[in-house]
């Protein structure tokens, strides 16, 4: 394989050099970077965990990572998602990973699927996947990749932090609880959010590349902390290891769970703290981004056209439209406000006047 280096010319890569340190550990080897370059794994979500975490994962070589993130890239993520910088500003995350990635190691397959993960397409989305890493915000989508991972038998890396905190283990059932046996029934409104308490960049970095290592532990074969959760505190630098049990009453894991049924898309979502809403399509919108952006320039001002997504603003608000008519429409005040300038720009689209 060859690369273009900075001053242009064309330079081999070459994985023996590449990985020569890493293959040197004796726990890991030949056998062992072999297994990773295997391996695909899901990362959902790419903001201050999944960032790190994407990152270590194509440095050690995983095959192919999958790269999910419904966002795009806003000013207050910059001191913690360390896959964007100024220049990446309102494009979609996922784009700009996976093209981010690529630089750093060319011998990994990077996908970007810049989609909203709900129960309608959560199997789609994580099918073919050997581990799932969590990179989210809320336990609401939380809850859903827990079930669609056992549903479908993937070692699901599980991570949360906040403020100075963080929280992380690896679940596969039957061997180890799953996150509903842990964590039955939380509510993202009762929890505090990174918007309401904060976030130190170095929270989300330590643990992010605490789930790099436990996804390469679980792909290459060495023990993980599978079967205990870990729960750290940085501010005196504490980390307690705690032994956790599965429940075997528990409605996704336990006898007679097998995960939930699969569920129709949900219309209109808030996202995690902010005046942010998604809204999903009833039916995918056939039109490439550049008939999108034909339809819609003499309407509204474009502010970016990106392979995956226009950016669009209207008075304030700001509207990124997605391949397939997904939108993530930004400063609205309420439901209503959304659901108008979602169907207004959906009759553009659809060629009304
Ligand atoms: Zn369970």
């Amino acid at each position: 394989m060859l690369n273009r280096g900075t001053g242009g010319a064309l330079i081999p890569f070459d994985p023996d050099e590449y990985y020569r340190r890493q293959i040197a550990l004796k726990e890991l080897g030949r056998e062992g970077q072999e297994r990773l370059r295997r391996s695909r794994v899901a990362v959902v979500g790419l903001g201050g965990l999944g960032s790190p975490a994407a990152i270590y994962l194509a440095l050690a070589g995983i095959g192919h990572l999958r790269l999910i993130d419904q966002d795009t890239v806003e000013l207050h993520n910059l001191h913690r998602q360390i896959l964007y910088t100024i220049d990446d500003l309102r494009y979609p995350k996922a784009e700009v990973a996976a093209r981010r990635i690529k630089r750093m190691n060319p011998d990994v397959v990077a996908e970007p699927i810049p989609e909203n993960l709900g129960r309608e397409n959560v199997d789609r989305i994580l099918e073919g996947v050997d581990c799932v890493v969590d990179g989210l915000d809320n336990m609401r989508t939380r809850y859903i990749v827990n079930e669609a991972c056992v549903r479908k038998g993937i070692p699901y890396v599980y991570a949360a932090v906040i403020g100075f905190e963080g929280c992380l283990s690896v679940f596969r059932p039957p061997r180890t609880p799953c996150l509903a046996c842990v964590f039955p029934n939380l509510d993202d409104r009762a929890l505090p959010s990174c918007e309401t308490r904060g976030i130190l960049g170095a929270t989300a970095g330590i643990v992010g590349a605490m789930e790099a290592m436990e996804a390469i532990k679980v792909l290459a074969g060495i023990d993980s902390i599978e079967g205990s959760l870990l729960i750290c505190d940085f501010i005196d630098m504490y980390i307690s290891k705690v032994e956790i049990s599965r429940d075997p009453r528990c409605p996704i894991c336990g006898e007679g769970g097998r995960g939930r049924a699969v569920g129709e898309p949900e219309g209109l979502i808030w996202l995690c703290g902010r005046n942010t809403v998604n809204v999903n399509p009833k039916e995918p919108l056939g039109l490439s981004v550049e008939e999108m952006h034909e339809r819609l320039r003499g309407r509204l001002r474009v502010l970016l056209k990106s392979p995956f997504a226009l950016v669009l603003e209207r008075d304030g608000v700001e509207i990124s439209l997605f391949k397939g008519g997904r939108m993530l429409i930004k400063n609205v005040k309420g439901e209503d406000d959304a659901l108008g300038i979602y169907e207004e720009i959906m009759g553009y689209l659809r060629g009304g006047p």
